[in-house]
């Protein structure tokens, strides 16, 4: 059967990392709504130049826009056998979309208190190359790649408290859609990276 995943969480809930290790085992393509809008900033396409303001203002970009590029990802071929979401769906409108586009979705919300958060994303960096995420590290290059650690814009602390009081005013509706459904998986990501990842194999296992 064809793994849906669809992750939730606050940003610097450790999303990112768990959504790696999820793909790798379970041998889904990792898709991040993030990932391809930052990756569009960068190559300085018609999307990228679109977006860019609203990612670096850490405001959510049009439910529109989201759509066409989710629905457009979905329909490649490689997502036959599943795939990993991350960061998508972020509203209603996002999340009803998803339902026509695939059903049994299993919803796994990753749940971190802001403190924490802030916290956190205070000292991570991401990966210029291969976009992976490091906490605490004095490094300038990335260990597993070799690519240049860089601190993103959207994670200057005035940034950081506008993302996650718009995080906040999405993310209660949407729960309360998929916590009433068999689907939905709840982890506390306030746990060592590693224990959240066992948490979460043991209850994808449980229902594949
Ligand atoms: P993320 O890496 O998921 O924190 O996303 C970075 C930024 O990309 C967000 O702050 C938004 O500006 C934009 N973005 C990513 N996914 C979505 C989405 N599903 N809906 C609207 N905007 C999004």
């Amino acid at each position: 059967m064809a793994l849906h995943i669809v992750l939730i969480g606050p940003p610097g809930s450790g999303k990112g990392t768990q959504a790696v290790r999820l793909a790798r085992r379970y041998r889904l393509p990792h898709i991040s709504t993030g990932d391809i809008l930052r990756q569009a900033v960068r190559d300085d396409t018609p999307l990228g130049r679109e977006v860019a303001a609203t990612i670096a203002g850490g405001g959510l970009v049009s439910d529109e826009l989201i759509a066409n590029l989710v629905s457009d990802r979905l329909a490649r071929a490689d997502t036959a056998p599943g795939f990993l979401l991350d960061g998508f769906p972020r509203t209603l409108t996002q999340a009803h979309l998803l339902d026509r586009l695939r059903s049994d979705l299993l919803v796994v919300h990753i749940a971190a208190s802001n403190e924490e958060i802030v916290k956190r994303l205070s000292s991570r960096r991401i990966c210029q190359s291969c976009s992976l995420t490091q906490s605490g590290s004095q490094a300038d290059d990335c260990p597993y790649c070799g690519g240049l650690l860089i601190r993103r814009e959207d994670d200057e602390p005035e940034t950081v408290r506008k993302r996650l009081a718009t995080y906040a005013a999405l993310a209660e509706p949407l729960l309360a859609l998929y916590s009433a459904r068999p689907g939905y998986i709840a982890v506390n990501g306030l746990q060592s990276p590693d224990q959240v990842t066992a948490d979460l194999f043991a209850a994808l296992d449980a229902r594949r």
